[in-house]
């Protein structure tokens, strides 16, 4: 950390998100050294006050810490590996999105050139960064963490998530997972209204009603799923569910929308019934998904 607390950083990539992580830095005052492939993009950020590298070296050899947010990480590593002697004693925080497997690739490979190495999931959109609606996953080093803290607090909320940095990036997918289950039931329910002339905006209220309300089995399936008890407190049981659920389908099918997005869970259930489980919880499918 600088003087007064700041803490210079170099970000590398001016995206939408990069430029957006560059102006919360800004905004608090931390020294920002930035670079981007296509030089143009910098010019924002330049004027509201970034030091702009012209060459990755340049960036590197700014500041001690130096965060990625790039495309993905072919595109990191694309843009580091002409460059890779020159990590030695960097502190690389990676906020590009990936997989735990590419994470702890990234790490090993940053750790074997003398770099520490932190990564990050950024649950945000970039008009939230600089907002408390913003958080970012951190896991990998906590050395770098602690060092970097008053720089990342910029961004948003911090949840760091230990030593391994594959969990910052699994906890983002499941997350993601968990929202894009949400927007398949969302896009089925809409096209299903709406082949019947239902305005959207007309269910809108009703889905979210129905959604807030079914929101509130998280947490007893979480239970569920800790116990290993899917027989417990049923109210609804699978049985009962498989033999409903071909209605979703059909019902989609006669209105003339494609039922697509729904046939993997009915396969799932049929087979959790077939294994004599009926009279259990629906979440106890989560049984089959383990390979
Ligand atoms: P953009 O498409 O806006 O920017 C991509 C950036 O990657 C640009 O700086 C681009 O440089 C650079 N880039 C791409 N390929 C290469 C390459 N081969 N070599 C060097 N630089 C390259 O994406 P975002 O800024 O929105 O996203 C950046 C990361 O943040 C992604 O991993 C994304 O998944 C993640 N993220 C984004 C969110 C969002 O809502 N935008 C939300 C959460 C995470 P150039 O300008 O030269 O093309």
């Amino acid at each position: 950390m600088s003087e007064h607390g700041k803490t210079p950083v170099t970000v590398l990539g001016l995206g939408a998100m990069g430029t957006a992580l560059v102006e919360a830095l800004l905004a608090a005052g931390h020294p920002v050294t930035a670079w981007n492939r296509t030089a143009s993009w910098a010019e924002a950020v330049a004027a509201q006050g970034a030091s702009v590298a012209s060459t990755i070296s340049e960036a590197l050899a700014a500041n001690t810490i130096v965060i990625a947010c790039l495309l993905d990480y072919d595109s990191v590593h694309e843009v580091l590996d002409p460059v890779a002697a020159e990590l030695e004693g960097r502190q690389l925080i990676n906020l590009t999105n990936g997989t735990p497997g590419q994470a702890r690739e990234m790490s090993a490979w940053a750790e074997g050139l003398g770099a520490a190495y932190l990564d990050g999931g950024i649950m945000a959109v970039p008009p939230m960064i600089g907002t408390p609606a913003a958080f970012i996953f951190y896991s990998g080093s906590g050395t770098v963490f602690g060092h970097a803290r008053t720089a990342l607090d910029t961004f948003g909320g911090v949840n760091y998530l230990g030593a391994d940095p594959g969990l910052a990036p699994l906890h983002d997918i499941a997350l993601l997972s968990g929202m894009y289950g949400y927007f398949v039931g969302v896009i089925q329910a809409y096209a299903l209204v709406g082949s019947a002339g239902v305005k959207a905006r007309e269910f809108a209220p009703l889905l979210r009603g129905w959604l807030d309300a079914m929101g509130g089995f998280l947490e007893r399936s979480a239970e569920q799923i800790d116990d290993g008890d899917y027989v417990t407190d049923v109210v609804s049981n699978i049985g009962m569910q498989a033999a409903a659920y071909p209605n979703l389908a059909q019902a989609a099918e006669d209105q003339g929308i494609s039922a697509e997005l729904l046939t993997p869970l009915q396969s799932l259930m049929d087979k959790r019934v077939a294994r004599g489980h009926g009279a259990e919880d629906l979440i106890g499918v989560i049984e089959l998904l383990k390979k």
